[in-house]
């Protein structure tokens, strides 16, 4: 696979870190607006699914950028408040997003609510959209339950609160950038996309 250089169509530094994590080591360069001097882009997400979402970023970045555009859509879904807030995680106590504050309000929401009944998952949607409209997409799960107080530094969103099954006792923000990315969503999103592209011989088109 030759060297795939994108713009990355987020500011949100979490997700950024997340993804050069995974991809820099491939060989893909991956730039975020602010690293070719422009500004990132106003996108409004109005799709009702991370997939919908994901395109209307990808392909806004792909035509302002004019070189291939990497969008990710991703939030949680916790199964007691029937799938909320889903794809309105960022935003989920108001803007302008505050971690902090979506995290005490997923508390208060689940408040009373036994261990048993706090199954969650995280999931991702990756979009990749060519100048010239062509679109590879792909998605990953993360399952886990929700947690009684944040704990642990690392990641960013609701990582403090979430437990996933794959690491037992320890929530999200416990983990290292590598034990994340191995069991995450975004990780298992990231290489279905990179598996995907080295299938199709996109990368080199
Ligand atoms: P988006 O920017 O509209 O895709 O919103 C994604 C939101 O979902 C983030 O702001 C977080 O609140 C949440 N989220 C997505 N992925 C993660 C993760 O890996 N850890 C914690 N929260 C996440």
């Amino acid at each position: 696979m030759g060297v795939m250089r994108v713009v990355v169509a987020s500011s949100n530094e979490g997700k950024v870190r997340e993804i050069r994590h995974v991809l820099e080591p491939l060989g893909w360069e991956v730039v975020r607006a602010a690293d070719v001097g422009r500004e990132a882009l106003e996108v409004d997400e109005t799709g009702e699914t991370f997939l919908e979402n994901a395109l209307i970023k990808a392909r806004a970045y792909a035509e302002a950028f004019d070189c291939p555009a990497l969008a990710d859509d991703s939030g949680l879904e916790v199964d007691a408040l029937e799938g909320a807030p889903g794809v309105r995680s960022a935003r989920y106590a108001g803007e302008p997003t505050d971690d902090a504050a979506n995290n005490a309000k997923l508390l208060a929401a689940l408040d009373g609510v036994p261990a048993a009944e706090r199954t969650a998952r995280f999931r991702c949607v990756m979009a990749l959209v060519w100048p010239d409209r062509r679109v590879l997409a792909a998605d990953g799960v993360c399952e886990g339950r929700i947690g009684y107080e944040p704990r642990g530094t690392g990641g960013f969103g609701y990582d403090p609160l979430f437990l996933p099954d794959a690491a037992p006792g320890k929530t999200m923000a416990e983990l290292s950038p590598d034990e994340k990315s191995a069991i995450s969503h975004r990780g298992a999103a990231l290489r279905a996309l990179r598996d995907a592209l080295e299938q199709t011989g996109l990368a080199d088109g």
